[in-house]
Order: C-alpha cells, then structure tokens, then sequence
C-alpha cells in the first residue's frame, strides 16, 4: 500500500487527460511564448511534452491569441488551457477555439452575468473551467473582512465561487488557491481540501526562479502531497517551463507517486575520502545517459568506503578511486577501470544493462 493516502477528488478530463478521482497527480507547465505565434509556441509545447508535460497552458491576451489557439490545438500533442484573465469574451473564443479547459479567476472577470457566459459556453463545449483564486484579486469584502489577503479571505473566496458556480449547474470543475507564501499557500489548501471534493490544482505562484523557487515551491508542494491533497501540478519557476517539468518529475519521482521515464540518480554528497572529480563525473554521466528512457537508478559515488554498500540499491554504479573508477552492476563489481575511459566504459554497460533488461 502507498506510503501517500491520496484524497479522493472528484475525477474530470482535459481533453483526454483524467485529473482526479485516483488518477496520477498530473504535471502541468506554461508556455511563454507569445500564443499569437503558432509556431514558437508549438515548438516549445512539443519540447514540454518530450520532458513528459502532461498538459499546458497558454495565456490569452486577446482575440488573436485565442484564434491561434485553434491552430495550437490541431497540433499539439497534449491537452490545452487558455488561461483568461479580466474579459469573459476571451474565455469564450478560445472554448470556441477549442481550448480543453478555461482557466479564469471569477474575482477578475467582473460581474457573475460575465462567469455565467463561460460557463454556458464550456457546458456546450463539454470542457471543464479551472476556478482559480489568488491573493492578488482577491474580493475588496473579504480583505476588509480578514484585513487582508489571509488564508481565510481565499479560501472563502474559492469556496463562494464554487457554490455560485454549482447553483448555476455547472459541476464541472478543479479548484486552485495561489499564493505566493508557502505557509498561506499550506493552510489554504489543507481547508479547501476539507471543504469541497473538486479537484485540486497545486502549487506556488511566482515562487521565484532556480534554487529559491525550486525550494520554495517544492517544499510547499511537498506537505500537500503527502498529505494526499493535490490531483495536479505546476512548479512555477522564472525559468525556461522546461525546468518546470523536470522539478515536478523529480518530486513526484522521490515521493513515489509517479514513476520516471529516465535515470533515478543517486550521489554521494562528497567528503575528505573523494578520490575523484565526483561533480564532473555527475554532470558528464547525466549528459551521456540522456537518451535513457527506462526506469533504472544509478549511484555514482566518490569513494569505494560506501560504494558497495549503497550501490546495492542501484542497478549500476561507479565508484571512483584514485585515477580509476570501479563499475558496480547489482553490488557486484564488473569492471575495473583508467579514470579517462571511465564514462565510455560505464555508458556500455549501461547499455548492456539495458539490452538485457528488454
Ligand atoms: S562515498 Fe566516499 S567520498 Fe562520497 S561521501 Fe561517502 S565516504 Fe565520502
């Protein structure tokens, strides 16, 4: 049994991804190109899908976007989201575009007659709207009533929303509240969790860019998915979306609840016993095993004290000496080797490893 009792949500489809309801927590990204260029934004939806994105998103920034989502939707390998902001009427084009989701903040779109148009337009279009709420649109009540943009504020927001959204019919829907305070962001989602069974959109909004934000959001992300909550994820880094994707991969990866297309890689953290260019040897073995599609964790360590032992865990392993390296397959060493021949040496048995296994 899973280590993770993930809540069980209510279970909807982005085009023909299933969120919810059991299904993977699935990982999703944004593309920051101009939608308006087909092109550019196909090229990098093709390049987020092959680092295993599951769905994507593309911002709507007028009419012109949302007829380009057309053509983005004719070729894109994976579901697409337009994501609205202030004019119902984009939201309404680009369902008409096609779009397999709408992404809209209620608290922007101006008066719930503008909500139910989208509504009545995703209901004839089959689709589902994402109800996103975040501190920086939040109800001038609320902030009055909570003094500010609080966990309580969002949250009765979101949960205003959805009741509006329901008694209008509409049931088709996942939830997310963003902030950018990891412990705001926490809290928020523990409560909505409570409070509703739609499925929940995690993550942190601008959580800024490389270790910070990593840390940030993967921490914040962390508490939630252990604690079961979150159906979907976006990793929100100032990065290239690409990174955005590893991250999530990498997290769910680590927390058993998906499983990586590629190498699990484990190494040591270095210490006074390393005989060897252990961070060189990282970064070159990551680069030379990047065509590895298959499940299999390698160890690289820097000393032969601890190799053994740990490599037992791994499928495959290096454990450098002084100017050599030995090769571990399954605990067992294989190969002795001249530091210089080192990668090609462990890259063919990697690759034998591999032939086998198949
Ligand atoms: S494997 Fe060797 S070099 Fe690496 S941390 Fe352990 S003892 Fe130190």
């Amino acid at each position: 049994m899973s280590w993770i009792r993930r809540k069980k949500t209510k279970q909807i489809s982005v085009g023909s991804v299933k969120i919810g309801g059991g299904a993977p927590v699935v990982v999703q990204s944004m593309t920051n190109t101009d939608t308006r260029d087909v092109e550019a934004t196909l090229k990098q939806i093709d390049r987020l899908h092959k680092k295993g994105c599951e769905i994507v998103r593309c911002a709507v920034v007028d009419k012109n976007a949302a007829y380009a989502l057309k053509k983005i939707k004719e070729k894109s390998p994976i579901p697409v989201i337009a994501d609205i902001h202030f004019d119902y009427k984009l939201a309404i084009a680009s369902i008409e575009s096609g779009a397999d989701c709408v992404r809209i903040n209620p608290g922007n779109i101006g008066s719930f007659d503008k909500t139910k148009e989208i509504i009545k337009a995703a209901t004839e279009y089959g689709i589902p709207i994402r109800v996103g709420v975040n501190s920086g649109s939040l109800e001038k009540n609320l902030i009055d009533k909570y003094n500010g943009p609080s966990e309580e504020a969002l949250v009765e927001s979101a949960y205003n929303w959805i009741k509006r959204i329901e008694d209008f019919g509409f049931y088709n829907m996942k939830i997310s509240i963003k902030s950018s305070d990891s412990k705001t962001t926490v809290l928020c989602y523990e409560k909505i969790s409570k409070l509703t069974d739609y499925p929940l959109h995690i993550g942190v909004t601008e959580a800024g860019s490389s270790m910070e934000g990593i840390v940030k959001s993967v921490s914040t992300t962390a508490i939630l998915l252990r604690k079961g909550i979150g159906d979907t994820i976006r990793i929100s880094l100032s990065e290239p979306p690409e990174n955005e994707v590893d991250v999530c991969y990498e997290l769910l990866n680590s927390l058993h609840l998906r499983k990586k297309h590629s190498i699990d890689f484990v190494s040591c953290p270095t210490c006074g016993r390393i005989e060897i260019d252990l961070i060189d040897l990282v970064n070159e073995v990551k680069k030379r095993l990047s065509y590895v599609d298959k499940p299999i964790k390698v160890a690289i360590m820097g000393c032969v004290v601890n190799a053994l032992g740990e490599s037992k865990e791994a499928d495959l392993a290096i454990a450098g000496g002084r100017h050599f390296g030995l090769i571990i397959k399954k605990g067992k060493i294989v190969r002795k080797v001249q530091e210089d021949r080192l990668i090609d040496e462990f890259t063919e048995v990697v690759n034998e490893f591999l032939q086998e296994k198949s």
